[in-house]
């Protein structure tokens, strides 16, 4: 968008590319096919997209294959500047990759200014990491070898993104695999395409080669990418999306042996021992709960409080949660957006009026909005039996059920009751209890007295059913790094 341009939704969504990006070039689907993109806010069609074929699919992928060793050769220095050259351009655009956040996801403009800074982060992250990627050089034990290890990128990715974060969850794969020397085929949400065109535009606006990054649009999305998938020129998925559709990647990429990482579901425990601050661990449970609309991998899923502080803790919570105030995300004042869809609405419906009937209390809220969008009234239950299903799914969305607890092990013993194992709170003032309760978690990630643990600088990822391999952090570049050992006989 030029500068000159009073950015409203009109002119944000006139200015946003809606082809495909295959080999550094924007073009509509080859059977000219779109589909629409909604405001959840309203309900209404915001614009539409090019809707990727399979044919459309096999040419992103053609473009990745060609541009793979030229992209692999260039210097680390200068993918780590074109990474950081983006960093800064993301960051001055804030209020558009906001906007287009708010108005396809949802989540309110600040919240979506925040998923801006975080998001960009990781380009500042990895062009960072670029030139710090190292290899080793040893002598074999018999003294008769020289061992020497080299890191080399992977090669062609395929990313998957959900619509939840539709920045951060890009950024976080592009990232490294533009600082590691990797081109990709991306393919993000249908329901949140347009702030992945932004970020496509905006990369090669800063000098990005040709077919290093290739995006489909699509709503075809099994048809496309199983192809992509099975194709023996791909050597790498990264799926960050539900645990359901990632055990069916995990399968199709077995057939070519891919490197894998899946970032999927949580249900993330948030422990209250006795000896918490209790108003920083409510502070703490609005954020791990209801950011991004209760919508997160992260989101507080379950809440174990002690007996000693459960009164206070849920009240003091609920009346914060009472306080909230719902509505479009890009209306003042607003801090809970709509829920993606119609579905998601009917889900959280479903999960609260198992937990009532099965004796939970009410605190607060308890049903969805009427009108238009997919509104949900932010909900605090008590008394939350162990046989609720919100007990064992994920609700994403914002409703809080408590469970009161007397003994540590008891709590540490409810929190690991599940096939998930992405992140896990506690709040406590006692750090042996921190450490030993921290140890004691089967989860992925900790988050010690606060309610977001997300950090570029950190690795991030799951145990269990929450999947494998870690994005951020010094980690992260590694998922998009092959190590190779020549063996020098002297
Ligand atoms: P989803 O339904 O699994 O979709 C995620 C992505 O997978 C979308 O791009 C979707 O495309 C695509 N997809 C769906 N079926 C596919 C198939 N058969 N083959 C290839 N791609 C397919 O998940 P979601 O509802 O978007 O996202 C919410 C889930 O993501 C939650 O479970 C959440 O916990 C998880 N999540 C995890 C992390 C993490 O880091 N661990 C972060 C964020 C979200 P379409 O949009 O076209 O269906």
């Amino acid at each position: 968008m030029s500068p000159a341009t009073t950015l409203t939704q009109s002119t944000l969504i006139a200015s946003v590319p809606k082809q495909l990006l295959i080999g550094g070039r924007w073009r509509d689907a080859s059977d000219l096919e779109t589909f629409d993109v909604e405001d959840p806010a309203t309900g209404r069609t915001l614009t539409s997209v090019a809707n990727a074929s399979v044919a459309d699919g096999r040419d992103a992928l053609d473009a990745a294959v060609a541009a793979q060793a030229g992209w692999a050769g260039t210097a680390p220095r200068e993918r780590g500047e074109i990474l950081r050259a983006a960093y800064e351009r993301i960051v001055e655009r804030t209020e558009e990759f906001a906007l287009a956040m708010t108005l396809e996801m949802g989540k309110p403009l600040a919240e979506s200014r925040g998923e801006v800074a975080y998001g960009s982060e990781f380009f500042r992250w990895f062009s960072e990491e670029s030139v710090r990627v190292h290899g080793q050089w040893s002598v074999s034990p018999d003294g008769k070898t020289r061992l020497m290890t080299m890191r080399q990128p992977v090669g062609p990715v395929l990313m998957i993104t959900p619509w939840n974060f539709p920045l951060a969850m890009g950024t976080r794969k592009i990232g490294p695999a533009i600082a590691a020397g990797c081109t990709m085929v991306v393919k993000p949400a249908q329901q949140t395409p347009l702030t992945m065109l932004l970020l496509a535009e905006l990369l090669t606006e800063c000098g990005l080669p040709d077919g290093v990054l290739n995006v489909v649009t699509t709503s075809r999305t099994a048809e496309v990418c199983e192809p992509i998938i099975r194709d023996p020129r791909l050597r790498k998925l990264t799926f960050t999306g539900s645990t359901q559709v990632g055990r069916t990647l995990v399968e199709q990429s077995a057939e070519q042996l891919l490197r894998v990482s899946m970032e999927l579901g949580g249900n993330a425990p948030f422990l209250v021992f006795a000896d918490a601050d209790v108003d920083r661990a409510v502070e703490g449970a609005m954020l791990a709960k209801m950011r991004n609309i209760g919508e997160a991998c992260t989101a507080a899923n379950r809440f174990y409080v002690h007996e000693a502080v459960a009164e206070e803790f849920s009240r003091t919570f609920a009346a914060r949660m009472a306080a909230t105030v719902v509505g479009k995300g890009t209306k003042k004042g607003v801090t809970v957006g709509p829920l993606i869809d119609a579905k998601a609405v009917e889900k959280v419906t479903e999960l609260l009026d198992d937990a009532v009937a099965k004796g939970a209390r009410v605190l607060t809220g308890g049903q969805a909005q009427r009108g238009a969008g997919h509104f949900f009234q932010p909900t605090v239950l008590t008394d939350v039996p162990t046989d609720a299903r919100m007990q064992k799914e994920e609700i994403f969305g914002p409703v809080a059920p408590i469970t009161v607890f007397t003994d540590e092990s008891d709590a540490v013993r409810m929190a690991n009751d599940t096939e998930f194992g992405l992140v896990a709170y506690l709040f406590t003032a006692d750090l042996a209890r921190a450490l030993r309760v921290s140890e004691a978690l089967e989860y992925g990630m900790v988050g010690v007295n606060q309610g977001v643990v997300s950090n570029p600088a950190a690795p991030f990822g799951g145990v269990k059913q929450s999947g494998f391999g870690r994005e951020g952090g010094f980690e992260g570049i590694a998922e998009y790094l092959e190590t190779k050992y020549v063996g020098i006989a002297l």
